[in-house]
C-alpha cells in the first residue's frame, strides 16, 4: 500500500464538509477514483460545525445572518449527522476515510512526493495532497488597547461571568465591535438577563458606531449575466477575458439594481456615497427607520443589489487592480452592514433595549483607550477627539471582544499557520498603491485552484499540492468566510485534484 494517503484535510468544519461532498460527486461521476484514501484531522471532537455553528459554542438565541434565519445551534446539531452521512456515503463508494478527532496538526512539511503532517502530540501522518480547512482558528483576535477582555465564544462561559456580577448588582458590559458578532453578544445577554437596566447595561463601541441594517424579505436572485449585458453591453466572462471588469463596473451594476425600481433614471452617485447615506444617523433612530422600512417583509432593492452582487464582487476581486482593492477595502465595513444585515428578530431586541435604556452605541473615529483598575475591578473607557484629547465616558465590569479577527498572517494564532509562514510555504496577500502597502489578510493562493503560493519559487510544489480554503482566503476573496464561497472553493479544489489525477 502507498505510504501516502491521497488527501489530508486539516480541520473538520463546514469547509471540510463541502470538500467531501465535492469529492463524492466527482467519484460518482467517475472523475476521481474510488480507491482514494482520505484523512481528516480535527483538533476538537465535533465534525461539520466548526466555530460558528457548534452547539457547544453558541446558544439557542443565535441565528444565521439571512433574511429567513435559522438557529445556528440547531443547524449545528444537524451538521454532526450530515457529516457522518457524507463520510458513510464516500465509504460506500469504496473511498477510505479516516476521521481523526482530538488531533491538532501543528506542522506540515514536504516529504518526497507528498507531505508529512505532525500533530501536537508528535504523531506523524503522510499525505500526497493537503487542504488547509482551518477556518477561523487561523486568526488572532484583534488586539485592544487596555486590559484582558472576554471572548464571545463559548457563549455559556461569557454568561457565567456576567451572571456572577448580576447576582450581586448591575453588570456594565462594553462590547467592542458593532457588526454581527456584537449583535450576537447583545441579543444573547438580553435573552439571558432580560431588559432591566437595574441588572444589565450594554454599550457597543466601534469606529463608526453604526449597527448593521435590518433584513427585509429574502432578496430575489440576481442574474448577473443579463445585468452585465444590459449595463456593460458584455457578459461577465467577456469583460473578465478583456481585463475590463473592475470595481467601477460592479458599482454600475449594483447601482442599476438598487435604483431600477424607482421612476427616475439611476442618479449620478457613487456606491460609497449611497452606503454612507444608508448607514447615516444616530444608531437607535436609524434602527427604528430600518425596522419601519422592512416591516411586513418588504423586498429592499438595496439588499437585492448588495447581497446579490457580493459573490460577483468577491470572485472578481482577485483580478482587480490594487487601487480598486484598496478602494473596496475602504467601503467594505459599510458594504457588509448593508449587504449582510441583522435578522429582524435581533433588530427588534436591540430596539427594545434602546427604548429601555439598557443599550447604547459609542463611536470612536479617532480611537479610544481602556484602563483597568485592579483595585476596583473596572475598565475605564476614554474616547479620543480629533485634536487627540481624551474624554472619559464610563466604567465597565466586562469588555467583550466582538470586533472580528486580525487576519494578517504574521499575527496568526494558529501554530500550524505560523510554521508554514516561517518556512515560506505560506505568505501574505498585499495591495500597493500610492506608496502604501496594505496586507489584505490570509494566505496567498492561486485564485483559480486554491493552491497556496509560497514565498519563493524554490519552494514551488512538487507532485503533492498544498491547498487552502474558506476564511484563510480572505485577502483573495473578500467574502471568503461565507458558506457560498466555501462551496465554490471546494469545487475549485476538486477540479484541480481531477486534473492532477489524484491517485498518481
Ligand atoms: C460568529 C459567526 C457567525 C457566522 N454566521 C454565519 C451565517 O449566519 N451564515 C453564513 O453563511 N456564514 C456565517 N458565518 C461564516 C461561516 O459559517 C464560517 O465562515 C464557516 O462555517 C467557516 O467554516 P470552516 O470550516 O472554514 O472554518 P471553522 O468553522 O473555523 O472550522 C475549522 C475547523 O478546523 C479545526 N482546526 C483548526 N485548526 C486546526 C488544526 N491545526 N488541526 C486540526 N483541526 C484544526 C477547528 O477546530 C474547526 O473545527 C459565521 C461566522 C462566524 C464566526
Amino acid at each position: 500500500m502507498d505510504m501516502f494517503e491521497s488527501l489530508a484535510i486539516v480541520g473538520g468544519g463546514q469547509s471540510a464538509k463541502y470538500l467531501l461532498l465535492g469529492i463524492a460527486h466527482a467519484v460518482v461521476a467517475g472523475r476521481l477514483p474510488s480507491t482514494l484514501t482520505i484523512g481528516i484531522y480535527e483538533q476538537g471532537h465535533g465534525w461539520g460545525t466548526g466555530l460558528a455553528w457548534c452547539p457547544d459554542n453558541v446558544s439557542d438565541v443565535h441565528v444565521s445572518s439571512l433574511a429567513t434565519p435559522s438557529r445556528r445551534a440547531e443547524v449545528g446539531r444537524g451538521e454532526l449527522k450530515r457529516f457522518e452521512q457524507i463520510v458513510a456515503f464516500l465509504v460506500s463508494l469504496g473511498v477510505s476515510v479516516t476521521s481523526r478527532s482530538a488531533t491538532l496538526i501543528s506542522s506540515v512539511e514536504r516529504a518526497g512526493q507528498g507531505w508529512t503532517l505532525r500533530s501536537d502530540k508528535g504523531a506523524l501522518y503522510q499525505a500526497r495532497h493537503v487542504v488547509l480547512a482551518i477556518g477561523h482558528s487561523a486568526f488572532a483576535e484583534q488586539r485592544f488597547v487596555g486590559q484582558a477582555h472576554l471572548r464571545p465564544w463559548p457563549f455559556r462561559t461569557l454568561c457565567e461571568r456576567v451572571q456572577a456580577r448580576v447576582a450581586t448588582g448591575r453588570a456594565d458590559v462594553l462590547v467592542l465591535g458593532s457588526y454581527l458578532t456584537a449583535v450576537d453578544v447583545v441579543a444573547g445577554l438580553d435573552a439571558n438577563f432580560g431588559t432591566d437596566p437595574a441588572r444589565l447595561r450594554m454599550s457597543v463601541l466601534s469606529g463608526s458606531g453604526e449597527l448593521p441594517k435590518v433584513w427585509g424579505a429574502p432578496p430575489p436572485a440576481l442574474d448577473v449575466d443579463t445585468l452585465s449585458r444590459r449595463v456593460l453591453s458584455d457578459t461577465v466572462l467577456q469583460r473578465c477575458a478583456g481585463n475590463r471588469f473592475g470595481l467601477d463596473e460592479i458599482e454600475r451594476m449594483i447601482l442599476q439594481v438598487a435604483f431600477e425600481g424607482g421612476t427616475e433614471a439611476v442618479p449620478e452617485t457613487s456606491l460609497e456615497a449611497e452606503l454612507r447615506r444608508l448607514c447615516a444617523g444616530e444608531s437607535a433612530e436609524r434602527l427604528k427607520r430600518d425596522l419601519q422600512e422592512t416591516a411586513g417583509g418588504a423586498v429592499i432593492a438595496w439588499q437585492t443589489a448588495l447581497f446579490g452582487g457580493l459573490p460577483l464582487l468577491s470572485e472578481a476581486f482577485a483580478d482587480f487592480t490594487d487601487r480598486d482593492k484598496l478602494r473596496f477595502l475602504s467601503i467594505r465595513s459599510r458594504y457588509y452592514r448593508a449587504a449582510m444585515p441583522m435578522a429582524r428578530e435581533n433588530a427588534l431586541r436591540l430596539d427594545a433595549l434602546f427604548d429601555r435604556g439598557v443599550l447604547c452605541t459609542l463611536a470612536a473615529p479617532a480611537g479610544y483607550q481602556l484602563d483597568y483598575s485592579n483595585e476596583r475591578r473596572v475598565h475605564s473607557l476614554s474616547l479620543a477627539d480629533e485634536s487627540g484629547r481624551s474624554r472619559h465616558v464610563g466604567e465597565f465590569d466586562f469588555v467583550v471582544a466582538a470586533a472580528g479577527s486580525d487576519t494578517r498572517l504574521a499575527h496568526s494564532a494558529s501554530p500550524l499557520l505560523r510554521q508554514l509562514y516561517d518556512s515560506g510555504l505560506a505568505c501574505g496577500v498585499y495591495a500597493h498603491d500610492a506608496g502604501r502597502s496594505v496586507e489584505l489578510g490570509g494566505v496567498r493562493v492561486n485564485a483559480r485552484t486554491c493552491e497556496m503560493l509560497p514565498a519563493r519559487a524554490s519552494l514551488e510544489a512538487g507532485a503533492g499540492r498544498l491547498f487552502a480554503m474558506g476564511p484563510l482566503l480572505i485577502g483573495t476573496f473578500p467574502d471568503a468566510q461565507s458558506v457560498g464561497h466555501i462551496a465554490r472553493d471546494a469545487e475549485r479544489i476538486v477540479e484541480r485534484l481531477v486534473v492532477l489525477n489524484i491517485k498518481d
